[in-house]
């Protein structure tokens, strides 16, 4: 589904454009929305990102991001300019299910819809596909939509910005099986368009308080815990953890990739209680599918080696699950 002919065509003749994307939005999710709104800013055409939640305020400094509407704080703008618009973009995430409330009253309407994604299974409602499971960040098919249109327009730096964040966040700093050559292209035209990269990477994985730094250090210490013969790497944090440590959700992201980084560990999973929830975060390495146990189990999904999920049963029921349904894929 990478009809980029298809994709252009209804960009190029837009004339109001809603673009939206999934729920706890992350540096690819916002990086991605962005570029295409100084897209359509550069060629006075009007868009308006709605985001279904508040981002992180570590993600405060990507450019333009406080032209964004939430969704959660401004349903009433939001669902005006939903109502106002007569294109679409969906972008990282291609299953309305993953944009809570919003995705529903999206769904129920005739305007045309089009999507630019990297996730499994994109549901088949969609006007366009820009889609492959073959990007490596949202931001990679992003590049190219643009591109294809206008040469240049991937040389304005706030684009560049955008997107070069969305890149390496998604990429792992070009550390993940899913980086390709190709990212690697994309990558060095964003950087001969001027962009900052080493400031970009500090943004992105280097902008920790001392407090964000402490409890990560709790957490490696004290609360993360193995099994299946140091296969299995699980850590769980409570309401009264973030009380505690005085930190919040935001905190924990990319907490779930530490463990990775100990040899034998081929799964790693980051149990949260938040809210009245508990939510899950899955990484995995090679061949083990940990998007198919997150879809199975805990009514979530995601990319083979990097998943979520929600579970309805407390922290400690929830890791006996986890701990049961990883027996037979370890
Ligand atoms: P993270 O662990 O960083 O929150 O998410 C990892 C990947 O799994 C991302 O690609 C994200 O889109 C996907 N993901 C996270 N949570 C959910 C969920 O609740 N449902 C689905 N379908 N995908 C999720
Ligand atoms: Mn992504």
């Amino acid at each position: 589904m990478k009809q980029i002919n298809e994709i252009t065509e209804f960009i190029t003749n837009a004339g109001k454009v809603f673009i939206t994307t999934h729920v706890r939005p992350d540096a690819d999710a916002i990086g991605s929305s962005l570029a295409l709104f100084h897209f359509f800013q550069i060629n006075g055409v009007e868009s308006k990102i709605v985001l279904p939640n508040e981002p992180a305020e570590y993600y405060n400094w990507f450019p333009g991001v406080e032209n964004t509407i939430i969704y959660d704080k401004e349903k009433e703008k939001a669902l005006k300019e939903l109502n106002n618009s007569d294109l679409i973009i969906v972008v990282d995430f291609s299953q309305l299910s993953r944009n809570g409330e919003l995705g529903k009253k999206i769904s129920k309407l005739e305007t045309k819809k089009i999507v630019i994604d990297h996730h499994p299974e994109p549901e088949l409602t969609f006007d366009a596909y820009y889609w492959d499971t073959s990007f490596c960040a949202a931001a990679e098919a992003v590049f190219e939509v643009l591109k294809a249109i206008d040469t240049q327009s991937i040389k304005d730096l706030n684009i560049a910005t955008c997107l070069y964040a969305a890149l390496i966040a998604d990429s792992g700093s070009f550390s993940f099986p899913a980086v390709t050559s190709q990212t690697h292209f994309i990558a060095a035209e964003l950087i001969e368009s001027g962009i900052n990269h080493s400031w970009i990477d500090k943004q992105i994985f280097k902008k920790f308080s001392d407090k964000r730094l402490y409890f990560w250090g709790h957490c490696l210490k004290d609360k993360l815990k193995l099994h299946h013969n140091g296969l299995l790497a699980i850590i769980s944090i409570s309401k009264n953890d973030f009380t505690e440590w005085e930190v919040t959700y935001p905190d924990t992201e990319n907490l779930v990739n530490m463990p990775m980084m100990i040899e034998n560990v081929m799964v790693s999973v980051l149990i949260i209680e938040k809210d009245d929830k508990i939510k899950l975060s899955f990484r995995s390495k090679g061949e083990i599918a940990v998007n198919s146990i997150a879809r199975d189990y805990f009514s979530g999904g995601g990319h083979k080696n990097a998943a979520g999920g929600d579970s309805e049963k407390n922290l400690l029921e929830t890791e006996m699950l986890i701990i049961e349904k990883l027996n037979d894929l370890l």
